[in-house]
Parts: C-alpha cells; structure tokens; sequence
C-alpha cells in the first residue's frame, strides 16, 4: 500500500503498516466497520455498518433512505476503521495498562455501484458475513435490489496498526508485587437458534453447523 502523509503512523510509529495483506486480513475478520463522513449540515457523524471487501475494493450497503449511503453516494470523503480486540494488557503501573488489537483506517471517496457489480457486492457482503449464505437463501428481487444502494471505496489509502506482545512495564516496577499479564478477548459463537417458522424437516447448513463447532 503506498503511504500517504494521512496514513503515517507517528504515535508508536512501529506498530503501523502499509502492508496490503496485513490490511486485508484485519479487514476481512472485521464483521463491521465504522463510517466517518462529513454530513449535509457540516457535522462529522461517524456510523457502525457491515462491509466487505472484495480484491482492493471495500463495500458498503443499505437501504437508499439512509443519511449515511445517501451521503456517500453523492462521492463524500470517507474515513473508515475496523478494531479487531484480541486482548487487555494488565501492567504493573496504570500508565502501561494497554491493548493488544489490529485495525484499520482508510481514506477514500466512495462512488455508487451499479448493474452486475451491484449483485457481486451483494454477495461479498452477505458471505463475508456468513460464508455460504449467499448460494442458500433466496436471491434478491428487482425491487429488493433498488431498495439497496451500495457504495464502493478503493482501498489506495489504508493503514495498518497493530500491537501484539506482552506486559511492557518500567524496569522499576518489574519488582513490585502486582499482578500483570494478558487477558485474552476473543469473538465467540453460541448455539445457533432455528427460527419459530422454521419450514419442518429444513436441514441446519453445514455453515451454520460450522458455527457450532466453533
Ligand atoms: C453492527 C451493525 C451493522 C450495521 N450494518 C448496516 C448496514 O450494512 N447497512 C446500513 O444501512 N445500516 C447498518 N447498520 C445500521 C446503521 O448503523 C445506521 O443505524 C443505519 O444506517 C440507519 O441510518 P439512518 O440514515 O436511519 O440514520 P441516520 O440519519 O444516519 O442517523 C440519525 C441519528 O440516529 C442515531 N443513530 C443512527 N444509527 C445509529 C446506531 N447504529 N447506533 C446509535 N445511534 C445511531 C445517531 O444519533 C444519528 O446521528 C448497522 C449497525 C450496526 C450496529
């Protein structure tokens, strides 16, 4: 990913990266993201919307009614983030207490998608947030599709920054007596719930299956 002076990392400077796979892998976990545009009234309003990427290109869906997709799709700059937590960093001393995360921000100008691509993107979000969804559940109708409008932003201008590692306390607190270290933060899955009007002897996909088995 080519760097640009908005994607330069400067606090903690060696937790930010260009890299493009790096950049694709956190976005492709992500199961949202967050919008931060600039409204009609001159307000900066930041909104939380399911997204997927596909190749360099992140998509973003909803309904034609929405403020947000309303926004972008006049060509509205956008900044969008996505946080991946994986764990609290308990330190010694309260100054050092951290996180350890991957996430994203990308710069861009979002442009209205149309025709075929409209289908694509459809697809790449609902499989991005259920792999194999697409295929199974019944295919959007005309009106169903001009009831959506969907947004694309080019993934040129985009930054990584992750921090991953251990407790990082001052050498004169390593002695004291408190307890430091990692905990943990994972996504976790629960048992799938059939729906109430479940159509009798409907199989559980082997997709949803998957989520069982975790
Ligand atoms: C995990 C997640 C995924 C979502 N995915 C999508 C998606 O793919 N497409 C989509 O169109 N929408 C999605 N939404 C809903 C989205 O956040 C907005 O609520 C939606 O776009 C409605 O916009 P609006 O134009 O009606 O509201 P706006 O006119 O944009 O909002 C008016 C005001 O309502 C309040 N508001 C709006 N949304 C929220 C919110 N989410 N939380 C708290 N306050 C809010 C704010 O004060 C805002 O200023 C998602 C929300 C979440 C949390």
């Amino acid at each position: 990913m080519p760097g640009t002076e908005r994607t330069r990392v400067r606090r903690k400077a060696k937790r930010g990266s260009l890299d493009t796979e790096l950049i694709y892998s956190i976005l492709d976990e992500a199961l949202f993201c967050h919008v931060g545009f600039i409204d009609e009234g001159g307000y900066p309003v930041v909104i939380p919307t399911i997204h997927a990427r596909q190749g360099n290109t992140l998509y973003l869906h909803g309904s034609p009614a929405s403020h947000m997709l309303r926004t972008l799709a006049t060509g509205a700059e956008v900044c969008v983030t996505v946080t991946l937590l994986d764990a609290l960093v308990l330190a010694r001393s309260v100054f050092n207490h951290s996180m350890n995360y991957r996430s994203v921000v990308i710069f861009g100008t979002p442009r209205l998608v149309e025709g075929d691509e409209k289908l694509t993107a459809l697809q790449a979000v609902t499989d991005h947030t259920v792999p194999g969804r697409w295929d199974d559940a019944r295919q959007p109708s005309e009106s169903e599709l001009n009831a959506t409008t969907v947004v694309a932003i080019p993934l040129d201008e985009a930054s990584a920054k992750v921090r991953n590692g251990p407790v990082v306390d001052d050498d004169e607190d390593y002695s004291l007596p408190i307890w430091a270290g990692l905990i943990p933060v994972s996504t976790v899955y629960r048992e799938p719930v059939p729906d109430e009007r479940l159509h009798p002897g409907v199989a559980t996909p082997g997709y949803v299956e998957n989520y069982r088995r975790g």
